[in-house]
Parts: structure tokens; sequence; C-alpha cells
């Protein structure tokens, strides 16, 4: 509180009445369906086999959906159990073909994927021709896009460029990862919205978590990767059963929904 009154009257000081105005508008709240405090998505990176073998039951049981961006070179591997998800209503984004990212991991440098060495041109068209896979093999056009790795450039020092301009271009929202903060319903870019990692905590690590960032009825996007009992990129999926449960539960005030589904509320209430 004490530090959302200086903020105000910093701003009622130092701007004008019109930028006051915008500025204030960040601390107003934010209305969400059914009088949910926060909305919440779930969301899974790399269509990871056990996503499908274990991950859609759970969330099928519990009648949640969650967005899973997609590559389809472990999609392939799975077809028609990537088909009955999209049935069953979960939403299907793209995470490009080639899962580049920084070459600083060695199983991508050794396959000469980099974003260091690649250019915006070649990425664009590595991640248009997963949307063709998408499209063709799931029959649904993504409007969700995950950055691999989190990473939102090409090239190196004074010649690196944002790719988040082609993601904006091609995509309704872009999710970024390993961030610590939730989404400013208010403020938040569509094209780098936020990613709170889930994979390797425990049930009270994650409530911890999102009762830290829940503040101004912030949006927050879990992301996670293998779904059952593993390493440190293993959401397990005892929790996410246990958390189903619990953001489910009216009292604890959150909507959950995919990426899209919120995205596109949270932009009609921007525009009013
Ligand atoms: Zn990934």
């Amino acid at each position: 509180m004490l530090k959302r009154l200086s903020i105000i009257t910093m701003a009622a000081l130092l701007t004008s009445q019109s930028s006051f105005a915008v500025e204030s508008d960040l601390y107003l709240g934010f209305q969400y369906p059914g009088k949910a405090q926060n909305a919440i998505s779930i969301t899974f990176d790399d269509a990871r086999h056990s996503q499908v073998d274990i991950g859609t039951a759970i969330l099928n049981k519990h009648q949640a959906k969650a967005t899973f961006y997609v590559s389809p070179f472990n999609a392939k591997e799975r077809l028609t159990k990537w088909q009955d998800a999209v049935k069953s209503g979960h939403e299907i984004g793209n995470h490009t073909s080639s899962h580049v990212c920084t070459g600083n991991f060695e199983w991508l440098r050794k396959q000469n994927l980099s974003l260091e060495e690649t250019t915006l041109a070649w990425l664009e068209n590595d991640i248009l021709s997963a949307q063709a896979y998408i499209k063709e093999q799931l029959g649904v056009t993504p409007r969700a896009f995950a950055y691999p790795c989190g990473n939102t450039f090409v090239g190196r020092g004074v010649n690196t460029k944002s790719y988040v301009p082609i993601i904006a271009k091609h995509f309704d929202s872009g999710r970024t990862w390993l961030d610590e903060s939730a989404n400013n319903p208010n403020f938040t870019d569509f094209a780098q919205l936020t990613g709170l990692r889930i994979d390797g905590l425990s049930f009270a690590e994650i409530i911890t978590m999102l009762e830290q960032l829940r503040e101004n009825n912030a949006w927050l996007i879990l992301a996670g990767h293998e779904i059952g009992k593993g390493d440190q990129y293993t959401t397990d999926a005892k929790v996410l059963e246990q958390l189903l449960v619990y953001l489910q539960d009216p009292d604890n005030g959150y909507w959950l929904d995919t990426v899209s589904n919120v995205g596109d509320y949270v932009k009609t209430q921007r525009e009013k």
C-alpha cells in the first residue's frame, strides 16, 4: 500500500493530468469473470511425450484447459494423442520447428542451431513452418507462441536484433520463461507475457510463489515441461493435480483458462 500511494503521489506531483491518469490506471485493479481476483494459465512447452501420455488425462479429469506450445519434432511421435488434446479443448501454441535458442546449449550448437548465428528471416521461416505443420496435422491455427528458452533475440553484441516484432506480427501473444513477475493486466505487453516456472516445485512452493505474485489482480502464467516424476524440468503429476483442485476452488480467487482465452478477455477489458 505504501508503495502504491507513493507512486501515485509522485505521479501527481511530477506529471501532467493526462499522464497521471494513465499511471494511476495501473493500480485501479482489474475485473475478471466470476469475481476472481486473478487470472491464471497453465502452460507446457516442447510437446514432450509425457504431456499427452500423463498430463492431459489429469487436466481432463478436472475439466481444466491448458496451453501447450508445440514443436513438430516431438508432436509427430504422438500425433493421435495431440489430436485428442485438441478435441478435449486444450490450446495449441507454436514453439518453433527447430527449438533454436542460445548456442550456449551444447545440444543445439552441435546441430548448428543458435540464435547468436541466425537471422530474423531464417527464424521467421522456422516459426511459420511449425505453424503450417500444426494447421495441417492438428487442424488449428496457433494464436499463442512461447519463445524457446525464453530467448527473444538473434545475433550478437551491437548487431543483436529482437524477434519480438515477428511474434507480435504473427501471433496474439508470446510467452517468455523463468520470469520473476506476473503480468499486470492493465500494462503487460502481449508479445512478451511472463512465464513462471513450476517444474521441480512442490505444491507448497508453488502456492508460496503465487501468493507473492498475485498483487494488482495479476495474470499468472505457469510454465512447465515434462509431467510425471522426475528432474528440474518435470512438473510432478500429483502436484499438478493438487494445483488444479486448489485453483478451481472459487474461495481461492482464481480464474483458470488458456492463454488465448484470458488474453482475449484482458484485451477486451483494456480497450473499454
Ligand atoms: Zn522449449
